[in-house]
């Protein structure tokens, strides 16, 4: 029945001259997405992407990809009518019928509204003119009634240039923008549920994310299957995404040989972002990523996060700073990264710290301590022979 699907976006219109760019990259994504689904064609007309349908065209799928894509903010299936009132009028009663039939809840839908629009300013009826005519076409020709405040199914009655889409029921996709339009980020991936939900966060704000994960072979050999599995998620919302899996054994040896048990955590995370960087510097990427929720553990302090971001020359962002727990595992949830976040992994940060880390870090002990490591060399090598996976 369906011949089209109208998506809509809703920030890019705010974007003056961007918005080509932005329609673009929308355009570009949406596509690549939807390249192993059978469809005729996809375009831009009148502020909307339609892509245009077959009868092999797998909805469920398509449905299940367009919701993921940052910056759709909605989408509906729709039929394509001629720019004439008779038919439109024909098809969208034939459509409501279809619908009552199919639904369940069939003898729920007692009620509707026509909502017009109107991007052809030439043709002969302005909107309130269509919703008149074509509701009062249904009225005669079902059982019917208008509901315009909260009607059970509100019928759009779309006239574009070309032609006319007749569709209803919305399906809400994850709004922001187009991954892509800011530029790329380096995110700090640890495996655990904050920093999957940070990077899901700075993509609908349309960053490309490299995920970057330090790994501490010694502690853990299970494989690196659950960084991998997260990045997989994550890359429903952004497309293939690479990934660096970084050796973190030897500089852990040498800042547990030189460092008080007590300031390790800090120098552990002050090192990663040294090491982010060199990456940074390599995928030409503007910034940083970090699961960072303020208070939430001994390495958020705002004394420990000082510290900490101090060692980075690019701008950190951490997108969680004032979320509470709940409200990021239940965002874990719905991104579908919560289940494989709470597996067990032992986690580099923890590793040989003292039981009770300093949660108030002291920038000038923590350089004088620094000054003591080995590890430019090490660091040099380890980013040198660091190549990423494509997930
Ligand atoms: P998460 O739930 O993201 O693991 P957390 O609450 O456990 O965070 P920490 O372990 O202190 O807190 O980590 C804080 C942040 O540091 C993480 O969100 C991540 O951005 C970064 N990070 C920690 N460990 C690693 C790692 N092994 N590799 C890359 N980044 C890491
Ligand atoms: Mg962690």
């Amino acid at each position: 029945m369906y011949t089209h699907i109208i998506i809509h976006y809703d920030e890019i219109t705010l974007k003056g001259g961007n918005r080509p760019f932005f329609e673009r990259v929308l355009m570009n994504n949406i596509r690549e997405f939807i390249k192993d689904v059978e469809y005729n064609k996809i375009y831009k007309e009148g502020g909307k992407i339609i892509v245009e349908i077959n009868k092999d065209t797998d909805l469920e799928k398509i449905k299940e990809i367009l919701k993921n894509i940052p910056g759709v903010s909605n989408f509906y299936f729709a039929v394509s009518e001629e720019k004439d009132l008779e038919k439109i009028n024909k098809k969208t009663v034939e459509l409501l019928i279809l619908r009552q039939a199919q639904d369940d809840r069939n003898d729920k839908i007692k009620t509707f509204k026509i909502e017009a629009r109107r991007s052809d300013k030439k043709f002969e009826f302005k909107s309130p003119e269509i919703n008149a005519k074509v509701g009062e076409f249904v009225l005669e020709r079902t059982e019917l009634k208008v509901d315009v405040h909260q009607p059970d199914l509100e019928m759009i009655v779309d006239v574009g240039n070309k032609n006319c889409f007749i569709y209803f029921e919305k399906t809400k996709g994850i709004g922001g923008l187009p991954v892509g339009i800011a530029g790329k980020l380096v995110s700090l991936l640890s495996g655990g549920i904050d920093s999957p939900v940070a990077s899901f966060m700075m993509m609908k704000r349309g960053a490309k994310i490299i995920f970057v994960h330090f790994k501490n072979k010694t502690i853990n050999n299970t494989g690196d299957d659950k960084i991998k599995n997260l990045v997989r998620k994550l890359s429903c919302f952004q497309g293939k995404s690479k990934l660096y899996i970084v050796p973190f054994e030897e500089f852990q040896k040498e800042i547990i040989a030189k460092i008080p048990s007590k300031n390790r955590m800090i120098i552990y995370r002050r090192i990663m972002f040294k090491l982010a960087e060199m990456i940074a510097k390599k995928e030409n990427a503007k910034g940083f990523i970090t699961g960072d929720s303020l208070s939430q553990v001994a390495s958020q302090t705002l004394e420990n996060i000082g510290v900490i971001y101090n060692s980075a020359n690019l701008p950190i962002f951490s997108p969680l700073i004032g979320m509470n727990k709940q409200e990021i595992i239940d965002l874990a949830a719905k991104i579908k990264t919560y289940k494989t976040s709470i597996l067990q992994y032992q986690d580099c940060c923890s590793f040989l710290i003292a039981k009770h880390p300093e949660t108030r870090g002291n920038l000038e002990e923590i350089l004088k301590q620094e000054e003591n490591l080995e590890i430019s060399k090490i660091a040099e090598r380890i980013i040198n022979e660091a190549k990423p996976e494509i997930i």
